[in-house]
């Protein structure tokens, strides 16, 4: 058996937040009633004329600034022709031999090791309509997605696994919403990846035969479907077989990948420049314009977490994943500064919540002073560790404040020692069995009592106080 790696490239389709289509007024949105949003541009009907739309030029060089690459002094729109009922002119205006942005790179962390994906080009291009199969014989377009504006981000074949190919993508993502020029939104295909992928034997420099997943709209289809990809080359490979280059699908219900169409060569687009459309020229001036308005970007903003608040590096870059998440970690840190808990709580509880809610932090109900607040109550001692997570459960669910729940559900932490010794010595009572063991010197029953007694307290009581006044009991008994 040869030792295999894989060598992937991705390529990227983020949809720009503009207002506007990229070449005509059409609104930006998404569903609607099929074909309402279309105009004789984005039908590509004969005569209509395209005009590139300034926004989604500017959101391009903004990215690719934060991408670290180089902006072309002039950039061109090409035109890409193929056949595709999706797309009514039959070309899609796209970028060629001068992308906006090039020479660029992002550095990603994956079991503590560092590495740069190099990125070869950002360019601006135009989206296609969309195709809904009917069923029998029928197929429906709906041209409402005809002409949004579309980035492509291109990676050199840096990756080398499944894992490197989706915290690449976690990043790019992160550094497309912190710019607030794509939304994120990878279910309603407004971030989608394609990433090709040979393989090699470990250790040399040639290059095997690549094959491209189309359209990959989760995290866990980009790890799956590289994974499984790597894993169907290598078997081709060992039984003495050729991988054949050809674009496959991600099928997410079986677990696998399977053959689409076999590629294009590029030749077959005949690209020239779009004869409508002016050249892009980019100034210095522009340029440093766009540099000085880029916000705090995931990388700075980590390193700022780790240092104003002391956060590890593996917590800091999951709570920078996202925005919103960076933005409620540090809202709630104004009013209940130990970070720590604050990022154990967030990656803990409130993940697995809006993971199973399917919700994004954004759309969260849980405001950050009330989650600070709740935490503040756990410190206090008001409730107890316990408690506190059915009081967040709540809290999630409804947005009430944790003092009105804690109030309402009688919640409160038992401390007061003479109740809890009330309760332990009925305990001790009903449990004489156990209490013989202890004094026979066998103190395995102490945890069967400690549950006891919050059971007996709806979990209200202070472990604390309770393991320390049990303690004291068993070893001097009342009377
Ligand atoms: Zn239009």
């Amino acid at each position: 058996m040869i030792d295999y790696e894989p060598v992937i490239g991705m390529e990227v389709h983020a949809e720009l937040l503009t207002e506007s289509k990229m070449f005509c007024k059409c609104k930006v949105d998404f569903g609607g009633a099929p074909n309402s949003r279309v105009c004789p541009v984005c039908l590509g009907l004969p005569g209509s004329l395209p005009v590139a739309n300034e926004k989604a030029v500017e959101y391009v060089v903004r990215a690719a600034l934060a991408l670290n690459c180089t902006i072309s002094e002039e950039s061109l729109f090409h035109r890409k022709n193929y056949f595709y009922p999706d797309m009514a002119k039959n070309y899609q205006i796209s970028q060629y031999d001068f992308p906006i942005g090039s020479n660029g790179w992002i550095d990603i962390t994956v079991d503590g090791d560092t590495r740069r994906i190099r990125i070869r080009r950002v360019h601006l291009e135009e989206d296609t309509g969309k195709l809904i199969h009917a069923g029998g014989n029928e197929s429906l377009v709906d041209y409402n997605r005809s002409g949004l504006p579309l980035m492509e981000v291109v990676t050199e074949a840096d990756i080398h696994s499944a894992e490197e190919a989706r915290e690449y993508l976690v990043r790019l993502r992160a550094i497309l919403t912190y710019l607030g020029v794509n939304d994120g939104k990878m279910e309603e295909g407004s971030l989608r990846c394609e990433p090709n992928i040979s393989i090699r034997q470990k250790g040399t420099a040639k290059l095997g035969t690549k094959t491209e997943l189309k359209n990959l709209n989760s995290f866990r289809a980009v790890f799956s479907g590289v994974q499984y990809e790597t894993e169907r080359q290598t078997n081709v490979l060992n039984e003495g077989g050729k991988v054949i280059q050809e674009t496959r699908r991600w099928d997410d219900a079986n677990n696998r990948t399977a053959s689409m169409r076999v590629k294009e060569l590029e030749q077959e687009y005949r690209y020239f420049p779009d004869p409508d459309l002016v050249a892009l020229h980019f100034t210095t001036d522009y340029i440093e314009r766009q540099r000085s308005i880029l916000p705090e970007l995931p990388d700075e903003k980590k390193t700022r977490l780790m240092e104003k608040w002391g956060l590890p590096a593996y917590d800091a870059e999951i709570i920078t994943d996202s925005r919103a998440m960076a933005d409620f970690f540090e809202e709630t840190v104004e009013h209940c500064p130990d970070a720590k808990t604050v990022s154990n709580w967030i990656m803990g509880d409130l993940a697995k919540l809006l993971n199973a809610a399917g919700l994004d932090i954004s759309d969260c109900k849980v405001k950050p002073v009330d989650f600070a607040r709740m935490l503040t109550l756990i410190q206090e001692g008001t409730i107890s560790g316990k408690i506190a997570k059915g009081v967040f459960d709540d809290m999630f669910e409804t947005g009430k404040a944790p003092d009105a729940i804690v109030k309402s559900g009688g919640m409160t932490q038992i401390s007061d020692e003479h109740e809890i010794l009330g309760v332990i010595d009925r305990v001790l009572g009903e449990n004489s069995e156990a209490v013989a063991k202890i004094a026979a010197g066998d103190m395995k029953p102490m945890g069967f009592l400690v549950g006891q007694i919050m059971r007996h307290t709806q979990g209200r009581a202070n472990p604390e106080v309770v393991n320390r006044l049990l303690k004291k009991r068993v070893a001097e008994p009342a009377n």
